[in-house]
């Protein structure tokens, strides 16, 4: 069982902490990705389960066993860099083989590992090449056939994709998640990048400097963040985020009005305690939870600066009465053609002053 288990890891470089008590239990089989802004210390979380530095405290266990003072070598993980690390005087064949030839594993087993991974990756007829006459992406691929003939219990996935162009990231994508389908092995994987983190991932550990905001589905924390982070980190383009206050409760829930939009009142449904009236909250919208005017519960008169067709899809860039940016998105077809329209909010969130989601 390629489990990994962390049970409050946490990480110091001199004095500085950079990983807090992290908890995370990764089932077999499943795909997690790590992902948060620069310096959240998602690499350094990925390197501590590779072995690649040591751990300040709590406990790291793969397979059930614990491994904090096993070495890298010993841990049945195999790591792909963003810099792929391939031996530039070899040629493929040799850089895929050539772990497996140091440590004496059998002649026959170590080809039949390689071809088997030059197949799932599609490398075959490249085995004779070096590094230095291969595209970035057949680079990429041979370094991931590294790790696959490794047999590893668990695959790290180091920013794996970040030196592609944008065209051949997503065709990567795909590749990986394709392979994580054909292997079912356990895969752990970092980026900053949050499309690549909803689409690859079976769940989602969502990091802001050291600590963890919220482990999910990727459409578990699309629909229900935890906090303001979280709600502005997933989605592209972002949550619209409007500054509001309450003004008290009906039978739905909590009235909050906008601000400076005294008519623009929307009613959040609210188990839990509502904040005194008067107090400021955030009202948090996706894009694409703008409707047409009288649609929602709510309408709200913008005057729109930018329009972005992207071809099915429009973006378009506005402004609140009261100075806020927002942006809302149409089918192309629905684009309005004055400056001023108003729009109605099908959904919202609302966070409190520090940011927490309120339920
Ligand atoms: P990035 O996406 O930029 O790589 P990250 O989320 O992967 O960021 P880490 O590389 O894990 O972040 O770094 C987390 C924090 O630890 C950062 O503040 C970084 O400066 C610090 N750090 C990392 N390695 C060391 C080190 N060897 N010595 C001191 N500080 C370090």
């Amino acid at each position: 069982m390629a489990t990994v288990t962390l049970t409050n890891v946490a990480k110091r470089f001199g004095a500085f902490e950079v990983v807090h008590g992290a908890n995370i239990d990764i089932a077999d089989g499943e795909f997690v990705v790590f992902v948060g802004p620069s310096g959240c210390g998602k690499s350094t979380l990925l390197r501590m389960i590779a072995g690649l530095e040591d751990i300040s405290g709590g406990e790291i266990a793969i397979g059930g066993k614990v491994v904090n003072d096993v070495e890298p070598a010993d841990r049945g993980i195999a790591m792909v860099f963003q810099s792929y690390a391939l031996y530039p005087h070899m040629s493929v064949e040799q850089n895929l083989s050539f772990g497996l030839r140091m440590t004496g594993n059998p002649k026959a087993d170590t080809e039949r590992r390689v071809k088997r991974a030059a197949e799932i990756l599609r490398i075959s007829e490249l085995m004779e090449r070096r590094p230095k006459k291969l595209s970035g992406g057949q680079r990429q691929r041979v370094a991931i056939g590294r790790a696959i003939v490794r047999e590893p219990q668990v695959f790290l996935f180091d920013e794996p994709l970040s030196n592609l162009d944008a065209e051949l990231r997503v065709q990567m994508r795909v590749e990986i998640s394709r392979l994580h389908k054909e292997l079912g092995a356990t895969m752990v994987y970092v980026t900053h990048d949050q499309t690549e983190a909803m689409t690859l991932a079976d769940r989602i550990v969502v990091l802001r400097a050291g600590h963890i905001e919220q482990i999910g589905r990727p459409l578990e924390l699309y629909d229900n963040p935890d906090n303001i982070f979280v709600a502005g980190f997933v989605g592209s383009p972002k949550m619209n985020f409007i500054k509001a206050h309450i003004v008290g409760r009906d039978a739905k829930g909590v009235v909050v009005e906008l601000a400076g939009e005294e008519k623009t009142r929307v009613v959040q449904p609210l188990t839990g305690v509502a904040p005194e009236p008067g107090s400021k909250v955030i009202v948090g919208v996706r894009p694409e939870h703008f409707g047409v005017a009288g649609e929602g519960d709510a309408d709200l008169t913008v005057a729109i600066d930018v329009v972005e067709h992207l071809g099915g899809t429009s973006f378009l860039y506005a402004r609140t009465a009261h100075g806020e940016d927002v942006v809302i998105q149409r089918d192309a077809a629905k684009v309005p053609e004055t400056s001023d329209v108003t729009v109605s909010i099908r959904k919202s969130y609302l966070f409190d002053e520090k940011g927490m989601r309120l339920r």
